[in-house]
């Protein structure tokens, strides 16, 4: 896609920006291929502060392994390596907090030195390579540099949620994102609606409910909430995938290289679609009877009336009707725009060929400005919807630290 532009400094380091599974894994694989690296974040920040305690993953245990390039670092070392039961079978549940200890020692051992400070600036060098600025006060010069980031900074409000936060989603105000949740029990005695239908949206719901909470999920369509099947039920005569038996999970798993040569309406399409909003099996139990489900046509308006939410939306009879509450959370998911990325330089970002938002990818995870890549969800248009979770470090991984070797290698 394009030619590499070889930095005048070639002892410049290669920058990884993320220390979540893909930041991780990817820093692993360019350290495994001789080259010297640096990574900065927080680890496994998402998973410690931006997702409820208690909550379970909806990825099976050998579809949640973080990639290494050299064996022991899979789920199951964990367990033994800090004497947890073995999650193995597709009936074992991760809790987020095994998941997230998990990601913390594949980043003892294998990153000891990460840096925990934010990258604030990334701009192009002239004569090749990125300047980067990190709110240390550090500045230095990279080779290449990979955005890992993630979720952070990409959660979605929809605009008419957002019209009754002037001032931004809160949990302490009378609207939140899922994502600012960590614990739940705050909402103990209160009345809660949850915009939403995926697994964040019906997970919060049933934790909340738990806690005490008495909670409304608002969910779009006839039939939106709904649950998987259990492993027991999933049809035989289908292929097994990371995320269960069907042909287009299959595919979409196992022919990531192909995704980015699809039509951009084909390739948005299936990123939305696919592995679309489905509650885990396990949760059923624990959600029918614990929550209420209002399902509507449309959330029209939000506002707030003395203090509280008020939510007016059309019901599948097309009437509108107003939903009040103590606090609404909106678990609205996340959409990748580059224009969140504020880190990254003007000049930089308007050298990016971009196809709706998010940056438009080469073999190897290369942007079209060369030197620069991107993992993880913020490559999910260009290689499918594996890129929004951990099993997709085994493919993009070694295949994105190949291309930096071979293009920035000393
Ligand atoms: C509620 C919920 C449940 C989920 N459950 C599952 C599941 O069961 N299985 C699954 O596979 N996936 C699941 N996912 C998706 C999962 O979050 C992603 O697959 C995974 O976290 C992506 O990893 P990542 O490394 O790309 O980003 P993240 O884990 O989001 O890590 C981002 C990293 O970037 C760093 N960072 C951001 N900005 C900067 C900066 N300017 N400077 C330095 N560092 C920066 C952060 O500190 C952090 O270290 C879930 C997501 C949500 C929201």
């Amino acid at each position: 896609m394009n030619q590499p532009n070889r930095p005048t400094a070639v002892s410049s380091p290669i920058a990884v920006i993320g220390a979540g599974p893909y930041g991780l894994s990817t820093a692993a694989h360019l350290r495994a291929r001789g080259l010297p690296v640096r990574v900065f974040g927080e680890p496994m920040v998402s998973w410690r502060e931006h997702m409820p305690a208690g909550m379970l993953l909806k990825s099976t245990p050998v579809a949640s392994n973080i990639d290494a390039p050299q064996p022991g670092h899979t789920l199951v070392d964990y367990c033994a390596a800090a004497g947890l039961p073995r999650l193995i079978t597709d009936e074992d549940i991760i809790p987020v907090e095994t998941f997230a200890g998990y990601g913390q020692w594949f980043q003892e051992k294998l990153i000891p030195d990460l840096e925990q400070v934010r990258v604030v600036s990334v701009d192009q060098r002239p004569g090749g390579g990125f300047e980067l600025k990190l709110d240390s006060g550090e500045q230095f010069t990279a080779r290449a540099v990979v955005v890992a980031t993630g979720l952070s900074g990409l959660e979605r409000l929809p605009a008419e949620l957002a019209a009754a936060v002037p001032d931004g989603p809160s949990p302490a105000g009378p609207m939140s994102h899922s994502a600012q949740h960590h614990d739940l029990t705050r909402y103990a005695g209160c009345e809660l609606l949850v915009v939403g239908a995926g697994q964040s949206a019906l997970e919060t719901a049933v934790l909340a409910a738990e806690a005490g909470a008495r909670v409304r999920i608002v969910a779009r369509g006839r039939g939106s909430v709904a649950f998987g099947e259990p492993p027991w039920k999933q049809p035989r005569l289908r292929p097994e995938s990371p995320f269960g038996r069907a042909w287009s999970l299959y595919v979409l798993s196992y022919h990531v290289q192909g995704y980015r040569h699809l039509p951009t309406p084909a390739r948005h399409f299936l990123t939305r679609r696919v592995l679309g909003p489905l509650g885990a099996w396990w949760l059923q139990e624990r959600y029918e009877g614990k929550v209420e489900t209002r399902e509507v046509r449309r959330v029209v308006t939000a506002e707030t009336r003395g203090g509280r939410p008020v939510l007016t939306v059309e019901t599948l009879g097309r009437r509108p009707q107003m939903l009040a509450a103590d606090h609404v959370v909106a678990a609205t998911g996340y959409r990748v725009d580059l224009a969140a990325l504020s880190f990254l330089g003007h000049a930089l970002r308007a050298r990016l060929a971009v196809s709706r938002g998010t940056p438009k990818l080469g073999a190897g995870y290369a942007s079209s400005v060369p030197g620069l890549y991107f993992t993880g969800m913020l490559a999910g248009s260009s290689y499918g919807p594996l890129m929004r979770f951990v099993c997709g470090t085994e493919f993009a991984s070694p295949r994105l630290a190949g291309h930096v070797a071979a293009a920035y290698g000393a």
